[in-house]
């Protein structure tokens, strides 16, 4: 079968821009489609080809009449979740291809997209749904859908609730996989850029999922909550997929989940002669426990580390459910500044802020030796506990605005005063970066 898996444009919408004419604040997302690239590799007996219209963001039509597609399949992040609606739309007005709609969004809320433009939704990782859903839409078995039989996909029936079977991921289904598709992304790899470090980064992955469960969080959707390890020959053999590319981003929800993995495939990229800078996401207890790993790692090119401080506040991190604690996070920043890592330090701005907390987590930055604080504002995704829990606080439900730098439930201060504090806040951080 031919399958154009899209990834969707850069998209969302800020109402400090639309507001109050703060441009400066709205999300751009820069990378390979991983994913993509990774289910396309799950299709070997079939002709794949990815569109990213985040590199190319006009090709939609051409691909369809060039290519024509028996199957589109997009993935969707939380605020791409209307666009991938509009297009999934406008590829039915013109094709008769089947429309399946997976990622993160899907996966925490299926519901969402259970409307006419969709064929089918893929719920969690879709490495062994969709080859499975592909397979009967070619031996035209697709009651096996409806039936619950392939698990982890639901066929959308918009004047009913979704019947779907929810997959169960074994840790040993992804010990091994095929080398993700990144043949597929040839053409867009130019604009996989870092300006600031002026290298091109290629995304690799050690392990899926998160045992955690902040409350705020997503990526419990995923796997059900489980980690999951890729194998040590795998990783490194798809970082020497990568060749030409000098820096990768370990694009695991949480890397050195398992400190056994870490150290193992630490010494297997050490063994195998890889020579490339690594980009991580670490906890800050894992930091703070095992400051060996991080050492082993920097020997073998770690560079730069991005770590979900969140909150500068106990009450806060307690109320995120973090499993953290302010000492924890100023333990493991002082760690990694001896080590001479880099830090991308992850706030959560709360729309609850009052000016006390803004000034407090403005003096924390400058008096803290973190080169390149991130701040979002705490957003109820749905599907996370954190939806649940505010639900009747959210002022905004058009998904557009969930972009992490919006305040979808109500603000403190005015809403005019909240976004000017965090755009000067954003602002002062930009000036401080030194990465
Ligand atoms: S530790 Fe990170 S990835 Fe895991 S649940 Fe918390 S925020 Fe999500």
């Amino acid at each position: 079968m031919k399958i154009l898996l899209v990834n969707p444009p850069n998209c969302g919408r800020s109402i400090p821009e639309e507001r109050y004419g703060l441009n400066t604040l709205k999300q751009i997302f820069r990378g390979e489609p991983l994913g993509l690239e990774v289910l396309a590799s799950y299709l070997p007996t079939h002709e794949v080809k990815i569109l990213d219209l985040k590199a190319a963001p006009e090709q939609l039509p051409d691909a369809i009449s060039n290519f024509s597609p028996d199957i589109v399949g997009f993935t969707a992040m939380t605020c791409e979740a209307n666009t991938v609606i509009t297009l999934a739309g406008q590829i039915k007005q013109i094709t008769n291809a089947k429309t399946v709609v997976g990622g993160i969004h899907a996966s925490n809320d299926p519901e969402f997209f259970n409307k006419p433009m969709f064929d089918y939704v893929v719920i969690g990782l879709g490495q062994r749904s969709l080859p499975e859903l592909v397979q009967a839409i070619e031996n035209e078995q697709t009651d096996q859908v409806k039936t619950g039989k392939i698990h982890g996909i639901a066929a959308t029936n918009p004047n009913k609730n979704l019947i779907w079977t929810k997959r169960k991921f074994s840790t040993h289904e992804y010990v091994t996989a095929p080398v993700p598709s990144y043949n597929l992304t040839t053409e867009y790899r130019d604009s996989y850029f870092l300006p600031k470090l002026n290298v091109h980064m290629g995304y690799v992955v050690t392990a899926y999922g998160c045992p955690f469960n902040c409350s705020f969080c997503s990526i419990a959707g995923l796997t059900g909550g489980k980690y999951l390890c890729h194998g040590i020959d795998n990783v490194v053999r798809d970082l020497q997929a990568l060749p030409q590319i000098p820096f990768i981003r370990l694009v695991d929800a949480n890397t050195f989940g398992s400190i056994d993995h870490a150290c193992q495939l630490c010494q297997a990229i050490k063994n195998a002669g890889i020579r490339k800078n690594y980009l991580i996401d670490v906890r800050a207890d894992t930091v703070v426990h095992h400051p060996e790993v991080i050492e082993q790692w920097q020997q073998i090119g770690l560079r730069s580390v991005v770590i979900g401080f969140e909150e500068i506040s106990d009450k806060r991190l307690t109320s995120m459910n973090k499993q953290g604690s302010s000492t924890l996070n100023e333990e493991a920043l002082a760690i990694l500044n001896q080590l001479g890592v880099t830090v991308v330090g992850d706030f959560i701005v709360d729309p609850d802020y009052d000016e006390n907390d803004f000034d407090q987590l403005e003096n924390y930055i400058y008096s803290h030796k973190i080169d390149l604080p991130m701040l979002t504002i705490m957003t109820p995704l749905p599907g996370t506990a954190l939806y649940t829990e505010t639900y009747d606080k959210i002022t905004e439900f058009n998904l557009d605005y969930y972009t992490l730098t919006n305040a979808v439930t109500a603000t403190t201060l005015t809403e005019e005063r909240f976004y000017s504090r965090y755009a000067d806040l954003m602002q002062s951080c930009h000036n401080k970066a030194k990465i």
